[in-house]
């Protein structure tokens, strides 16, 4: 079976230019560009005169000025996080301090990843971030013209939310489904178990589009989560297949699987496989020599042996 994803890379984008993607939904993309976040951060607009914007994206001045100029005359009523990552968050005090707006993210903590996690990484993640109001699974953000239900889709970040536009089939999928490639699953940030069951909590859905934080948006929404999944499945197979035949540890893994990855992906592709072994684990069907992290060897269970 081959799982390779058809990505759309073709997207055209003017930097710091308001652009309507959708009906009652406007664009500003961030120039940040890098391997991690393909052209750049989608802020979203959504409404008109009284809007709501999702991501402000990274504290940013040439960008946060954008948005600025984009909402002259309009009124923040709502800055919605997907997820405290500083491409997507950074800039929300700051455009809190120019054009107001409550901060809106996943709580009742603002995080689920606890204080006690030493390797997240600071330059990727805002440990410290809080939002004015936390938010759950099932609780909608409302002002005049528009609502917006709030789908709790932990695995690339604990604390990740996607956004449902209330009526339109449209949801705002941060950084859990992307057009233009795969999303990162890095432990301890990311959770390979969590993932799947928010990709299979979109698969029940009837959306339409589906607009990301990186890339352009999809319009073959349902078709896209279940490649994702069945993605992951084949990565999955391939992953147990390499340590069944004696390839245990992941720096041979990627050699294997991803022999023509970039160096600064090859660090990406080690996590994910991580991430991939932790689930595996979970499930038994894996065991780590000591403490499983990126330095360990690991080895298919044997029927036989007893799950600990
Ligand atoms: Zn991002």
């Amino acid at each position: 079976m081959s799982a390779e994803l058809a990505f759309n890379r073709s997207v055209d984008v003017v930097y710091g230019v308001a652009e309507a993607v959708a009906p009652g939904v406007r664009r500003i993309v961030a120039n940040n560009p890098s391997p991690y976040t393909f052209l750049g951060t989608n802020t979203y607009v959504v409404g008109s005169g009284s809007v709501a914007v999702i991501d402000p994206g990274p504290a940013d001045e040439a960008h946060l000025a954008a948005i600025v100029e984009a909402l002259r005359g309009e009124r923040v009523t709502h800055i919605l996080i997907t997820h405290s990552h500083r491409d997507h968050c950074d800039g929300a005090l700051p455009l809190q301090a120019m054009l107001g707006g409550e901060i809106v993210a996943y709580g009742p903590t603002g995080t689920t990843r606890g204080v006690s996690t030493p390797d997240l990484d600071d330059a990727f993640v805002d440990g410290a971030f809080k939002p004015d109001r936390p938010v759950e699974d099932g609780d909608t953000v409302k002002a005049d013209g528009f609502a917006l239900d709030v789908l709790h889709m932990p695995g690339h970040a604990p604390d990740h939310l996607c956004f449902a536009l209330v009526g339109k089939r449209t949801v705002f999928t941060g950084d859990h489904v992307m057009g233009w490639n795969t999303t990162v699953i890095a432990p301890p940030e990311g959770n390979m178990a969590d993932f799947l069951a928010s990709l299979e909590k979109l698969a029940q859905r009837n959306d339409k589009i589906f607009l990301p934080g990186h890339g352009g948006h999809i319009q073959t929404p349902q078709r896209v989560v279940r490649a994702y999944i069945m993605h992951r499945r084949w990565r999955e197979q391939s992953i147990l297949s390499c340590v069944d035949n004696g390839v245990g540890t992941i720096p041979r893994i990627v050699a294997k699987l991803y022999g023509g990855l970039d160096a600064d992906l090859k660090q990406a592709a080690a996590l994910s496989v991580l991430a991939h072994l932790e689930y595996l684990i979970a499930r038994d069907l894996v065991v780590a020599e000591g403490a499983h992290d990126r330095l360990s060897a690991f080895f298919v269970r044997a029927a036989s042996e007893p799950s600990s």
